[in-house]
Parts: C-alpha cells; structure tokens; sequence
C-alpha cells in the first residue's frame, strides 16, 4: 500500500492564555516577561497552609469563548487536581478540571472548506512555571505559574494538515476577536497539541495515536503532523504495530522525540480539589455573556463578502479588529469604500509587510490617511506622490498636509507653469518635434516623460500630454 490508501485523524488540543490580569486562583499579576520569580505569592508558589481562590475575569472569559465555539456551558463545573512531577510545577499537582469540564460539545467552521469540526469540551486550568535550560544549568521561572489557561480539545474530525491550520487559524482569530485571549503563537498564548493516527482507507476503527506536545508555531504543527503520519504509515507497512506515545518535536532535526509511552488517567492520579467548591454558573450569567459577543470572523465574512469586498480584503478585515476599525475611520473620515480598500488593504498593508510591522505600530492615524485622500481626489497629489507621502507619514508620524508641503509634494497645478515646461521641453527636443510631426506620434510619451522629470513627478500627467499636444500642434 501506499500512503494515499491511508487516511490521517487528527485531534487537537489547544491550551490558550486567558487575558485576565491577575492569576487563575491567587492575586498576583499575569507579567510573564516581568523579572523572573518577582510576580509570585505563597498560593502559585504552593506553600502549605494556603488556600486558592477563583479569578472570575477567568471564568467570564471561558464562557465567552465556549459560547462563541457553540458549546453548551455546564451550569456546575469541578476542580480536580492533576499530578506529576516537573521542577516548573512546585504544588505537585496542577488544577484542572476532569470529568466536569467548564463546557462542551462544540463546533468550528473551516472557512472555505466547507467542513465543521466538532469541539469536544473547553475545560480551565492553571498554567505551569518555565524552565529556563542553558549548556551548565536550568533556572525556573514561576511567574506564569497559575496563569489562567483555556483547554480546548476538538474530537479527532480533522484529516489533514491542510483543516488542521484552517482550524488553529480560525480558533485563534475567534478567540482575539472575543478578547479571551491575545493567543500570540510566539509569545507561548496559543499552545497545540496535535494527535495523529493513520488508519488503512475504508476502514472504520481509529488507530493508536501520537501526540505532540506544546507546539508553538504554525509551522512545527503542519511539519510534526506530517511526520507522525508519515513514521506511522511506514509502520504499518513494515507491519509493526503502533503503541500510543507522547513525543516532542525536535524543531531543529525535524523529528519527534519519544518522550514517554502514553500516560494513563491513573498516572496522574486525578482527585477532586479539596480547596476548591464547585464552579457553578447561572443562566442569566450565560444569558448576559451571550448577549455581549461580538460579530465573529465567520459572520463578518460573509458580511464583508456580501458588501463586495474581494475575498482576500474581508479576510483581512476579518482577521484583525485593529483592521476593520481603521476602516470604518477612513469612512467616518469621509474617504470612499474603494479610496479605503487602496490605501489601507493595498498600500499600507504593502507598506507594513515591508517592514515586518503590525498596523498597531503604524504611525499613519485614520483621519490623516483620509486627509491624504482627499488631496489626491483634489488633484492636490498625483498618485506616485500620494504614495511617497504616505510612506513619509509612517516613517515620521507627521500629518498629511504637513509632511506634504515639508517634501515639497503638492502636485502642479498651475497651467502657466505646466505651460513653460512644456515649451522648453519641445524646445531642447527638435528632433523629436519634427518626427511627431512626421507621424511618429508615440514620440509624446518620450517628450511626456521629460516634463514629468522636470516637474519632479508632480503634475497630472493627462494634463502635461495636453498641453503637450496643444503646443505641438500649434508649432506645426
Ligand atoms: P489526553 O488528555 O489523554 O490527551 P484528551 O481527551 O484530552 O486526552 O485529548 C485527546 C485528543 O486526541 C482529542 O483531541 C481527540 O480528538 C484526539 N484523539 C483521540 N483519539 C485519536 C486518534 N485515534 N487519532 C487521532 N486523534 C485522536
Ligand atoms: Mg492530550
Ligand atoms: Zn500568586
């Protein structure tokens, strides 16, 4: 057999940081690049004789998101203490919860795909401590114990590397665009584990998995999945059989690491939290969260797409909040849907893809673009000027008409001296002159292209061409 006559199963895992500002079960601040060990308390430090307390911003959060997934939230969730032993997790155990998540039986439209993944359950848990490995020694950090974590596990729908991103990417833009978490891939928010297995096409039982842990980026989830698959089929093939196991993905050697054969429930020796009562929720809470979710990516799509926005800008628009306000300044400002879309989702998205830089950090206010707008819809710019402009604009974070007249940009629009130019152009140029009156009336572009040089590129060149022709034709 070969590897198209197997088919790949994915399940995965998402553990995404809650933006609250304060710790899942204690006061201290969420500062994960705070000095290490400086924002830490006797309760996330697990010293005896303390007991935790729930973070309701972190539960608030949990709900929006579970809502936002389309799961049912249990009106009584619990606590349970998960055990094992790390350097990085100093009470021993770490709270979760187990048979009583916070919510479940959910569902994830792949945009485009046409396909649904179904959500398992969303359950809250605490985070660990970092360890921090150098050549000689390992230093932790305990700052991010006790940071506020959503568990968010998909049944095994997914089938291939393709629907795994598309499901990661949306995941992750729903949760920005409820502000549960800032799930930045890089800085560790938004943390995957991928579960694969193979199974011969046609056949209905699942296969024994592999799991990845805490993968941080998009790219080592595509590259660990297609791995696993790939040892996994070549098992098969070579007729061993295939043990569940944990592995870790060397980013470097692009391979998985065995880390352990899979643990069992047992091995962590899950008990209820003892501190910690049920969680329990109303229906009006539920109601009142509900009520305030925003638009999601997907309903905001289709909006876009319906108000004849390419497919490429409502994706962009749908991706970032940040985007889609900028534009709705542009309008409020008085430019165009059309004038919005050039100069935010061409230009300055050209712009800051240049640059590797966010539209957070662009320095172009919404109002000042709108003003550079409007003087290219006066003629006041031509628009190479209008784009040289604007990249002065983000450069300087200076005002449009400002930077205008400090670049000396203001198109020509004084006939007299589109006039003179004109005339000594056809003077400096008799050759030319004489073989546009002989026929060769391509000859303008040449005599164009001079006076655009002398008036530095800031003249509407349909009125150079004009007067061009207009003198040409007088000197005939
Ligand atoms: P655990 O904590 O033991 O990893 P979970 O229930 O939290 O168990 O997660 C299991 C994940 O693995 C889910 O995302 C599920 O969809 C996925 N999964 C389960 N069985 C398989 C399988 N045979 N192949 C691929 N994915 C699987
Ligand atoms: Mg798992
Ligand atoms: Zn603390």
């Amino acid at each position: 057999m070969q590897s198209k006559d197997y088919e790949i199963i994915i399940g995965l895992e998402v553990h995404a940081q809650l933006a609250t500002s304060s710790k899942m079960f204690c006061r201290c601040a969420v500062d994960v690049d705070a000095k290490p060990n400086t924002k830490v308390c006797p309760i996330c430090l697990g010293l005896p004789g303390v007991l935790p307390q729930v973070n309701d911003q972190a539960i608030k959060l949990g709900i929006r998101a579970a809502l936002a997934l389309g799961c049912s939230v249990n009106l009584e969730s619990r606590w349970a203490r998960k055990h094992y032993f790390s350097p990085d997790l100093p009470k021993g155990y770490q709270i979760t919860q187990y048979e009583y998540p916070l919510a479940e039986h959910g569902e994830l439209e792949l945009p485009g795909m046409n396909k649904k993944v179904r959500i398992r359950r969303l359950h809250l848990e605490e985070d660990a401590g970092k360890l921090i490995h150098s050549t000689r020694k390992t230093l932790v950090d305990f700052n991010r114990c006790g940071v506020p974590l959503a568990e968010i596990v998909s049944e095994p729908d997914i089938r291939s590397v393709e629907e795994a991103d598309a499901y990661l990417k949306e995941l992750r833009l729903v949760l920005r665009a409820l502000g549960v978490s800032e799930a930045e891939m890089e800085r560790g928010h938004f943390r995957c584990e991928p579960n694969i297995s193979v199974r011969p096409k046609g056949e209905a039982e699942l296969g024994a998995r592999s799991e990845i842990k805490n993968l941080n980026s998009f790219k080592a989830v595509r590259e660990g999945i297609e791995r696993a698959a790939k040892d996994q089929i070549e098992w098969l093939e070579a007729g061993k059989e295939i043990v569940q196991t944990t592995y870790l993905w060397d980013e470097k050697l692009r391979e998985l690491r065995p880390m352990r054969a899979k643990e069992t429930a047992a091995d962590y020796r899950y008990f209820p939290e003892p501190d910690l009562p049920p969680l329990i929720i109303t229906e009006a809470e539920i109601a009142e969260i509900k009520a305030s979710l925003p638009e999601l990516p997907a309903a905001k799509r289709k909006r876009l797409i319906g108000a004849d926005f390419s497919e490429q800008d409502a994706e962009v628009l749908a991706a970032e909040p940040r985007w889609e306000e900028y534009f709705a300044g542009l309008l409020d400002a008085g430019a165009s849907i059309k004038e919005a879309s050039t100069w935010l989702l061409n230009e300055t998205r050209g712009i800051l893809a240049e640059r590797k830089e966010t539209l957070a950090e662009f320095k172009v206010v919404p109002d000042e673009m709108a003003a550079l707008i409007g003087f290219l819809r006066e003629g006041k710019l031509t628009r190479p000027a209008a784009k040289e402009l604007l990249t002065a604009m983000a450069d300087k974070g200076k005002g449009a008409a400002e930077l205008m007249e400090e670049l000396d940009l203001e198109a020509v629009s004084d006939e007299g001296l589109l006039e003179e130019t004109a005339r000594k152009v056809i003077e400096e140029n008799p050759d030319a002159c004489e073989r546009y009156h002989k026929g060769k009336t391509n000859v303008i572009g040449f005599l164009l292209g001079r006076c655009m040089a002398k008036l530095r590129g800031k003249a509407d060149p349909k009125a150079v061409r004009e007067m061009l022709m207009r003198l040409l034709s007088e000197g005939k």
